[in-house]
């Protein structure tokens, strides 16, 4: 089921939380709305749902408006960040509710309900815990349990808000990757809120990188990182120095004073030498160096004064022999320019 946004707009009291907000996710995909806090995701997410009614615009499924259906009509499945299980049922229930609640006409049988619920356990890899009450199980383990309640209806389209919030930092990466195999397998059209951008980029097809109540940039992890569209993103989805520049002839120049045109590069994509290296160069002095982990951060200041953090690889910083406090000179290997506005 492809899911198309058309024109959304939501206002609470005199704050746009969307503005004309546009978005298609194709069938089968996983597309994850990224963005800071506030900038509209979740109500995005509810307005698909139809958990919330939007201003202006239309949702479409298979090019059909549901805008006018109700939630249950939509047949969407919603994980939210805090898992509502019912504490007083087994995971085994859990699992089996929303197919249990159907009309008598559309409920599958007894023995069914049994095969499907066991296939969704050994999906989730928690077969063996069918008997066990959500406060017997770990929270990563209880967010499983919600994704396989909300796939058991086979719903149209899975939604999820901030699946992973509440867990702590490994769980999280362990949960990330599972969903990316998850969804591999099961293959239904899934949007997912996320504030966290290593989440977005290795779980995710396509992110939707979102700000202010709209939609800065669609692409897939590799176009949003590697081609950000705007300042914004650039941003948002990595560490990022801010130089002034002037471009001459197509080649970039750092420069101390404002120019109009903004330069924005990666810590990666800083060479660092202890001689200078062509024109575009800049002097700077170690302030801190931090070796432990795979790669190394240097922090530095340029001549005039600009914080400056450069990454290099372990080897590197032994060939450099580097210690705080030294001269050294940093050219940029990859740029983005904008204009300064
Ligand atoms: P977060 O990651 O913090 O959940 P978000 O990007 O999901 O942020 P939303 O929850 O969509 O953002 O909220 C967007 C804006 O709309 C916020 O400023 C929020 O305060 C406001 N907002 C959301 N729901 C309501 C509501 N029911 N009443 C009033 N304001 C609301």
């Amino acid at each position: 089921m492809s899911i198309t946004v058309r024109g959304i707009s939501k206002r609470f009291a005199r704050f746009a939380a969307l503005d004309s907000v546009d978005l298609d996710v194709p069938h089968g995909r996983l597309v994850a709305l990224l963005g800071p806090s506030g900038s509209g995701k979740t109500t995005l997410l509810r307005i698909i749902a139809g958990l919330e009614t939007p201003d202006a615009g239309s949702v479409h499924f298979d090019g059909r408006d549901i805008s006018d259906q109700t939630t249950r009509e939509r047949r969407v499945g919603f994980v939210f960040q805090h898992y509502a299980l019912f504490r007083h049922m087994t995971v085994f229930e859990n699992v089996a509710f929303g197919l249990r609640v159907r009309p008598r006409g559309t409920r599958p049988s007894a023995q069914r309900i049994r095969e499907r619920v066991g296939e969704l356990l050994e999906l989730i890899q928690l077969g063996s815990q069918a008997g066990r009450y959500p406060s017997q199980l770990s929270g990563g383990q209880r967010q499983r349990v919600a994704l396989a309640r909300a796939l058991a209806v086979e719903p149209s389209v899975l939604l999820l808000d901030e699946p992973f919030g509440a867990l702590d930092a490994k769980v999280r990466l362990e949960l990330r990757r599972w969903l990316r195999a998850l969804h591999d397998e099961v293959g239904v059209t899934s949007v997912f809120v996320t504030h966290d951008q290593d989440e977005a980029l290795e779980v995710a097809d396509q992110v939707a990188v979102m700000n202010a109540g709209r939609i800065e940039q669609v692409g897939t992890p590799d176009e949003v990182y590697h081609h950000p569209a705007t300042p914004f993103v650039y941003n948002f989805l990595g560490n990022v120095n801010l130089f002034h520049g002037r471009v001459d002839d197509g080649v970039t120049r750092l420069v101390r004073e404002a120019t109009g045109h903004l330069v924005f590069i990666r810590p990666h994509a800083l060479d660092l030498a202890r001689q200078p290296n062509g024109a575009n160069t800049i002097r700077a002095v170690t302030k801190h160096i931090h070796a432990a982990g795979p790669v190394v951060k240097v922090e530095a200041v340029t001549e005039w004064g600009a914080p400056v953090h450069v990454e290099i690889g372990q080897e590197r910083l032994r060939e450099l022999s580097l210690q705080k406090g030294d001269e050294i000179f940093i050219t940029p290997r990859d740029v983005a320019v904008f204009a300064d506005d």
